[in-house]
Parts: structure tokens; sequence; C-alpha cells
């Protein structure tokens, strides 16, 4: 199975390497070989009263199929060079800004139409948080909602379906490299490509590893964010998610000058589990459709941790982390705010007496138990922060739910195309630790995109 140009994961990264492509050379063959299902076919089995916590399903229909890791997310387009990767550091801000806007148009003219763009810089937020050393990030937020960003997928699918080959349900096991042609080996049997664009999110996180080790393709070891998802009453957060719709803030703490930053705010949203190889972290999202939403708003509290030698498994950390919570809370952990600045665990009794409903059945228990003291205390102290320009957040009822890990996959080495050493070897998106967005996997696999076409047109 001989292809012009081989895409492995059909997330966002490379679902737009694809669309570009194609637009630009109707006549290459491609195939995009995914290790998950289509979209029609991607459910997750928890349905709240059979099945309340996760299974560990083959596929995670959240993390893999057609759409990627972004398929069910909020849909938030961050369109900024301060955060959600590093793109901007291989192809430069301009540009990587220029791609970003490209995405959303894109979006737009699949079914994104009519969503709104908020944007963070100018407001009076920034100085209202300034007055409490708060930082505001700047950017501007496409907000697609997780039922239009379905519709956008479902569409752009439509659109690629009879010009590119999916190859579904087929992970990649390896990929070997014959001169200047890349076998990609599956269960199916092998394909080839003289240009190959590798696209596995965070996901593909461990295969990638493999992958650069086999190839001898260098990597640096990446940081972790560790915290919990807040969860409180929408009233408390609405006058900034009304005009910012997310607010990304940042903080130093007084008592160690660690950084902690809310991040992924969904208003009226729910809190959701995540499935990574097994385990069992805490995530958000929110709908645009009114009737699906809620009366809490949800964000995420992460601090960063970035090891020196001679430790480099920053992830590995991480997950000792969330295991220790899955092994307490048998998954997703929840405790009241007040619960824990006393110093006791939350029970199901206290959790009945709370005025915040959960939007995640979640079991009571006790994080302090499971995230060390540095990255407890600040997170305590961000809260209280967050209390003076949104009263509230440090009410008794907040809810906090454990752990939360983001993980960033080791950066891979790769020039200011993405590619590797290897002349047509391409690696974009999460799987390269470059991003950590749908913008900035978007915008990546555009790049790559770009190149590919420009080589082969000499
Ligand atoms: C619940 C949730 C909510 C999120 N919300 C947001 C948000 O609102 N805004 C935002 O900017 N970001 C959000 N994110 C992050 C965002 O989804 C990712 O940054 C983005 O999807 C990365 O795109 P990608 O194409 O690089 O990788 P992914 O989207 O992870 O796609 C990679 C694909 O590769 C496939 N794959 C992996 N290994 C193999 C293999 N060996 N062979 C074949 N296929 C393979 C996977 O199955 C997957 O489908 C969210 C993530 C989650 C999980």
């Amino acid at each position: 199975m001989k292809y012009d140009v081989m895409i492995i994961g059909a997330g966002p990264g490379g679902i737009f390497s694809a669309y570009e492509l194609n637009k630009e050379n109707p006549d290459l063959r491609i195939a995009v070989l995914e290790a998950g299902h289509p979209l029609h076919k991607r459910h997750c089995p928890i349905d709240g009263t059979i099945i309340k916590q996760c299974i560990h399903c083959k596929s995670c229909s959240i993390m893999s199929g057609f759409g990627g890791a972004g398929a069910f997310s909020d849909g938030k387009y961050n369109i900024t060079n301060d955060f959600g990767g590093t793109l901007y550091e291989y192809i430069g801000r301009e540009r990587a800004m220029a791609l970003m806007h490209y995405v959303d148009a894109i979006n737009m003219r699949y079914g994104g139409e009519g969503t709104k763009l908020y944007a963070s810089a100018g407001t009076k937020f920034k100085k209202i948080c300034l007055e409490h050393d708060l930082h505001l990030l700047d950017a501007s937020i496409r907000h697609l909602g997780t039922d239009v960003n379905y519709v956008v997928l479902g569409n752009l699918y439509s659109e690629l379906k009879d010009r590119v080959d999916f190859i579904f349900d087929n992970p990649v096991r390896r990929i070997e490299a014959e001169g200047q042609t890349y076998r990609a080996v599956t269960d199916s049997g092998d394909f080839l490509s003289e240009q190959c664009i590798v696209s596995v999110g965070r996901s593909g996180s461990k295969w990638m590893e493999s992958v650069c080790r086999d190839l001898d393709i260098k990597t640096n070891s990446n940081r972790v964010d560790i915290g919990v998802r807040v969860e409180l009453p929408a009233e408390v957060f609405s006058h900034l998610t009304d005009e910012l719709y997310e607010s990304k803030i940042v903080y130093r703490t007084q008592k160690y000058g660690d950084k902690v930053r809310t991040f992924c705010m969904n208003p009226n949203g729910a809190v959701v589990t995540e499935n990574t190889g097994g385990i069992v972290t805490v995530n958000g999202h929110s709908y645009q459709d009114a009737s699906k939403q809620t009366n809490n708003t949800n964000f995420a509290l992460l601090v960063s941790k970035h090891f020196t030698e001679p430790f480099k498994d920053s992830n590995g950390y991480g997950e000792s982390i969330a295991k220790l919570s899955n092994m307490l809370g048998g998954g997703v952990m929840v405790q009241r705010f007040g619960d824990l600045v006393r110093g006791r665990r939350s029970t199901v009794r206290r959790m009945a007496e709370s005025f915040v409903r959960p939007t995640l059945e979640a079991n009571p228990g006790d994080l302090s138990l499971v995230l060390p003291k540095r990255i407890m205390d600040g997170i305590i102290e961000m809260i209280y922060t967050l209390d003076k320009v949104a009263p509230g957040t440090a009410n008794e009822d907040t809810l906090l739910y454990g752990v939360e890990v983001k993980f960033y996959n080791m950066e891979v080495v790769v020039d200011k195309h993405l590619m590797t050493r290897y002349p047509g070897l391409y690696i974009i998106g999460d799987g390269s630790g470059i991003t950590h967005s749908l913008s900035h996997a978007s915008a990546s696999g555009v790049h790559a995109a770009r190149d590919i076409i420009k080589h082969l047109s000499k």
C-alpha cells in the first residue's frame, strides 16, 4: 500500500494536514492511519447510571478516533502564542498566529459560523487581576462548544472521506525508515510513503518515545502539570466568563514562588473523566446548547513541574500521583474546599449537605493524601487569591476534583519545518511535545502540509 503522503493519527493535527494537502494538490494519494474509531462510532460507555466509572476500553473513545482528543472537548480554539504550545519558537510568532486564524476560518466554513470569538486583551479585568498579583494572559478564544465542535468535525470528515483514505482501528505498531521511504507497520499490513506526518497526540506519547528510540531521533524532557479541577456555582465567575469566556490567569505563590495557573475554564459546564493509558484523571467541558448546560463553572488549577538532571521522567511522576489518587478514590476523588482546609476528608454525608451539586459522580476523599504538599499549598494559596477577583471561590462548598494531570510528550527535536533529521518525516501536534492545544496542533498540521507541497512541487 503505497501513498504519496501518510499521516499517522486523525486528531486535529492529522485532519488539518490532510485537509491542506488535499486542498493544495487533490491528486495526492493520502492515507490517514488511525488507532481509534470513526467519529460516529466513538462512544464512551460511562452513562452515569449503569456504567459510572471508566471501564478501560481498548481504544478510549474520549482520546482516540477521528477528531483525536479534541472530539468531545469544549472546542475552545485559543488563538495566541501565550499558551497552548511553543509552535512560534519553531515557525515564528507571526506565522503561528496567521495559521491559527487560517484554521479558525476553516472551522467557521465547516459549521462553526455564528460561534463567539472572545478576546481578553485590553479588558478591565487585566487591571483588576494585577491589583492582586494575578496575571491575565492575552488571547482570542473561539468557543465552538462540544456540540458545534462535533458538527465541524463531521463536516470535515464528509469533505475528506472520498479524497483521502482513512483507515480506522488500525494502530501503527512501528515506523521503519528504508532510505527515503517510510514503512508504517500495522496489523492490517504495511503502508509506504516518502512523506510521513506523525500526529499521535498525548495518547500516543509512549509509542512516540519508542519511535524516537528506534529511529534515534533526539528528545528533550518536558514538563508535567499537576493539580485539581475546581467546580463552583457559575455566578462566582460569571463577570469574567460572560465577557472573556475563558480567563487564563497565572499567579506566583508567595510561599514557594511556584506558578499556579487556571486552565480550561468551562462556564456552565460539566466535569468529566479522562483515561490516558488506564490512568483516570479529570477534565471538563461545556456545551453551546443551553439545554445541556449546568449551573456550575469548572476550571483546572495547575502547577508545572519541570525536572532537572538526573530525573527526566516528568510524566512518570505525574502518573504516580494520578495512580495514587485512583488507588485511594477508586477513580476520580472529590473534596469540598472547606474540608480540605480543615484537614478532614469529605464524606458522602458532607457532600450531600453541600450547596454545590457535583456534575461528576466521584468518590469523596482527601486530596491532601494524594497531592504533594508543595502543590497542595500552591493551589490553596491560589484559591484564596482568586477569591479576591471572584468572591466565592474560597467558599466551603467549592468542589475540588483530583487529580488533573496534563501530560506533555517528550519534546522531539525537529527543525523549523517540523521535520526530523529524516527528510520527509514530520512530527507535529501534541505528539511532538511542541503543541498542547487544538489551535496549535491544527496549525502545525497546516505548516507541515505546506512544506510537503513545496517540496513535491520542486
Ligand atoms: C477532554 C479534553 C478536553 C480538551 N479541551 C480542549 C480545549 O477546549 N481547547 C484546546 O485547545 N485543547 C483541548 N484539549 C486538548 C486538545 O484536544 C489537544 O491539544 C489536541 O487534540 C491535540 O491534537 P493532536 O492532533 O496533536 O493529537 P490528538 O488529538 O491526541 O490526536 C492523536 C490521534 O492519534 C491517534 N494515535 C495515537 N497513537 C497512534 C498510533 N500508534 N497509530 C495510529 N494512530 C494513533 C489517536 O488515537 C488520536 O486519535 C482537550 C483534551 C481533552 C482530552
